[in-house]
């Protein structure tokens, strides 16, 4: 036990990237999902946010990112690089993360968008994303092999297509996903999980939720022993969303 945590079985610090620029439908409750799920499992979160000109917090157990529109991710990019480093030798250490549509695609090389401008990613993934005149728009089903249904929402121009170091996270069912040609969504690399999906994600995705609480917690304490999570309200989540017309 920690000291200074009564009752925790340990403290695992989220970091949530760029909150104020990257952070549409509903994102950070990504970020509260693992919030809640860690105390049903009986350690103590922290959640920390990271800006833009912000100090890089230390001791960071998993990190969340979420989409953003073309022009925040423009607002970005700068500061972006400055952490690119950072940020690589935490994917290559395997710190887990869940980084969603314009995170995942700032992940990657680069992301050239609809109207031209190259937006440099940090090459953390192997991953290249074009932006395009055709929106992709709507809910979405994802096959995936580790954590069964993925559902979720999708809202991008950028189509991603993946190179040969990362993994699809699954093939879509319903939807579109990384882009309109290969039917695959997400990207699996280390311990990141990459996707195109909002919604948020996690309310409706428990498992990953909770794949990146059991490797922060085994990376930090050597084993994680699971709580007995309320998944009443993920369960009708999960029904409701996956009832939705495209
Ligand atoms: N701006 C990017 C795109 O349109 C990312 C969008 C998003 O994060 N929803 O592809």
């Amino acid at each position: 036990m920690t000291p200074g945590t009564t009752g925790s079985k340990g403290t695992i610090r989220v970091l949530q990237l760029y909150p104020r620029d990257m952070n549409i439908y509903g994102d950070w409750g990504n970020a509260l999902v693992l919030q809640q799920r860690l105390k049903w499992h009986g350690y103590t979160p922290e959640l920390l946010e990271y800006n833009v000109g912000d100090a890089f917090p230390d001791q960071v157990d998993i990190i969340v990112g979420g989409g953003g529109q073309d022009s925040g991710q423009l607002v970005i990019q700068d500061d972006l690089q400055s952490r690119a480093e950072t940020l690589r030798n935490m994917t290559e250490d395997g710190t887990p993360m869940l980084l969603i549509c314009g995170m995942y695609q700032l992940f990657g090389r680069f992301f050239k968008t609809r109207t031209g401008e190259v937006i440099p990613g940090i090459g953390a993934l192997d991953v290249e994303t074009y932006g395009t005149d055709e929106r992709l728009i709507g809910n979405v089903k994802v096959t995936t092999a580790e954590f069964g249904e993925v559902l979720g929402y999708e809202n991008h121009s950028g189509q991603t297509s993946l190179g040969p170091g990362v993994a699809p996270l699954g093939t879509v069912a319903k939807g579109t996903g990384n882009n309109s040609s290969d039917g695959q969504e997400g990207a699996r690399y280390r311990n990141i999980v990459a996707s195109y999906l909002h919604g948020s994600l996690l309310p409706k995705n428990p498992a990953i939720a909770d794949y990146l609480i059991r490797t922060a917690v085994e990376r930090k304490y050597g084993s994680f022993t699971p709580g007995t999570p309320d998944d009443h309200y993920a369960v009708l989540a999960r029904e409701h969303a996956a009832r939705r017309p495209r």
